[in-house]
């Protein structure tokens, strides 16, 4: 079994909580911080709530996850504890996947993508590119060398229940067909051959820039689909890839601007967002019980990614949830930490 760099063994199910830093326009406002990261592994809500009599009181709300990170941590840190470990998994032959969980603004594109400086992304500071540099400092050694292995990436978005591929210009939409042993393809996407870590960086630039093209915030259309990332490692003589790690932006989870929204596209697009995010929660508690009914078919989502539940014990999966530190969040943020919680 392989042993992370703090000695620990990577469980097949890892549930980890971020909670991103106070932002300047939260600061200028004096909002109230409620969140407390204790420990490593501890976090605490602090919920300001009334009595009948009016009178107020905090009512605090604990949890333990595998992790927590406070607003001082950095990607790399994060990273270091989560996807990380992932890694291994793919060159041993599993697929392992890492989901960034949270509302919309929480800090998932940031972790994932890459640091936002003003309205530019930084692409090298995410966990897509650090994990592409592992990807390729363990493809140099001579066991994987000298067998001639190689690596293709994926870059591509779930809206709706509709995927588009955003390694071509204007992300074009492209079929999900299953064949009859249930293997999923995405029909025509783009499996770009790699062989340096810059070249992994100008599709993870380019992939993020389609992402929110056309688009006056970055968080409008962005917040509404989930972004999937992937890279498949092949060796020669081989048409499967024989080990896969998939990086998951998952849609905004907030729900109470969908439910309220006389918009019915707005509407629809909330019920679909909230349908994959149950199926998703299924599919990891499947995972994780070794069940043998596995609801891949609940959505796109997971149908797309029915290869990270299923395969046994080898596969593994990390769960990022995002968490917002201020008071106006903390229904969001006790719905993240809750569903956070049932993943584990
Ligand atoms: P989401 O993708 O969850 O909607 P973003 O990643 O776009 O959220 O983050 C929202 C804003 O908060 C961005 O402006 C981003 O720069 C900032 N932000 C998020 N996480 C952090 C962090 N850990 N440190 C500093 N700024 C962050
Ligand atoms: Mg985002």
């Amino acid at each position: 079994r392989f042993l992370s760099p703090r000695g620990a063994r990577v469980q097949q199910i890892t549930v980890c909580v971020r909670k991103r830093p106070m932002s300047r326009r939260e600061l200028q406002g004096k909002a109230v911080d409620i969140i407390s990261v204790p420990n490593r592994d501890s976090l605490i809500v602090h919920e300001l709530r009334h009595k009948v009599d009016l009178t107020k009181f905090l009512e605090h709300h604990k949890f333990r996850f595998d992790y927590t990170f406070d607003e001082a941590c950095g990607n790399t840190l994060v990273y270091e504890h989560t996807a990380r470990p992932l890694i291994r998994t793919m060159f041993e032959g599993g697929n392992a996947t890492c989901f960034a969980y949270g509302q919309t603004g929480s800090g998932k594109t940031h972790t994932m993508g890459g640091e936002f400086c003003g309205k530019v992304q930084d692409c090298t500071t995410g966990i897509y590119a650090l994990a592409a540099r592992d990807v390729f400092s363990e493809l140099a050694k001579p066991k994987y060398r000298d067998q001639g292995a190689s690596v293709t990436c994926s870059y591509f978005e779930i809206y709706g229940s509709k995927v588009f591929d955003l390694l071509l210009p204007e992300k074009p939409m492209l079929r999900v067909l299953e064949d009859g042993r249930q293997q999923v393809v995405i029909v025509g996407l783009t499996q770009m051959p790699v062989t340096k870590v810059e070249e992994v960086l100008g599709i993870i630039e380019q992939g993020n820039r389609e992402r929110t093209s056309g688009q006056t915030s970055v968080n409008i259309k962005s917040s509404r689909s989930h972004a999937v990332f992937q890279m498949s490692l092949f060796l020669p003589g081989k048409c499967e890839a024989c080990g896969k790690c998939s990086f998951v932006d998952l849609a905004g989870n907030e729900r109470g601007a969908d439910t309220q929204s006389a918009n019915l596209q707005t509407r629809r697009e909330g019920a679909e967002i909230n349908k994959s995010l149950l199926a998703l929660k299924e599919c990891i508690r499947a995972l994780s019980r070794h069940s043998s009914h596995l609801p891949f078919r609940g959505s796109k989502l997971t149908q797309v990614l029915r290869d990270s539940f299923i395969g046994g014990e080898q596969n593994k999966t990390c769960m990022i949830a995002m968490i917002s530190p201020g008071l106006s969040s903390v229904e969001n943020t006790l719905n993240t930490l809750r569903y956070a919680d049932r993943v584990k």
